[in-house]
């Protein structure tokens, strides 16, 4: 079944400049942002600009190009707020919520960079 996307979430309207939002980063294929409701000292939300509705969506239709971009953005964003998992940082959560049992409230791709404090054990 096709992927239903929704122009209308919160985070198309985002990168359409429609909203403002808090930026981390941008590049040719990526947005990074300050979480709204941060959960932890460092919480960014990492989006690709294509429309995406989650992981899975994103990793079996996007382009090589757009999938290189975003995966790296997520890592330059670690570094960049000093929660990358090197000897140089403390480490962090990355999520990706998606679909129903996934609780994932807007419907286009996001990775949450959780960090700054030594969070909960998650496993569900
Ligand atoms: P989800 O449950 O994984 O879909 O998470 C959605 C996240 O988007 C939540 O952590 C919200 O706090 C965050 N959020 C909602 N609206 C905005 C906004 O306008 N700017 C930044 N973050 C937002």
């Amino acid at each position: 079944m096709a992927y239903d996307y929704d122009d209308e979430n919160i985070f198309a309207k985002i990168l359409r400049g429609e909203i403002p939002n808090n930026t981390v980063m941008e590049t040719e294929h990526s947005l990074a942002f300050h979480d709204i409701n941060p959960q932890a000292p460092v919480h960014v939300l990492v989006v690709p600009k294509g429309r995406y509705v989650c992981y899975d969506h994103f990793a079996l239709e996007a382009s090589d190009a757009e999938i290189i971009d975003f995966t790296r953005t997520v890592g330059q964003v670690c570094k960049a707020l000093g929660v990358q998992a090197d000897a140089a940082g403390d480490g962090c959560r990355l999520i990706a919520n998606a679909g129903v049992h996934g609780v994932q409230e807007v419907p286009h791709l996001h990775v949450h960079v959780l960090g700054g404090r030594m969070l909960g054990r998650m496993l569900a």
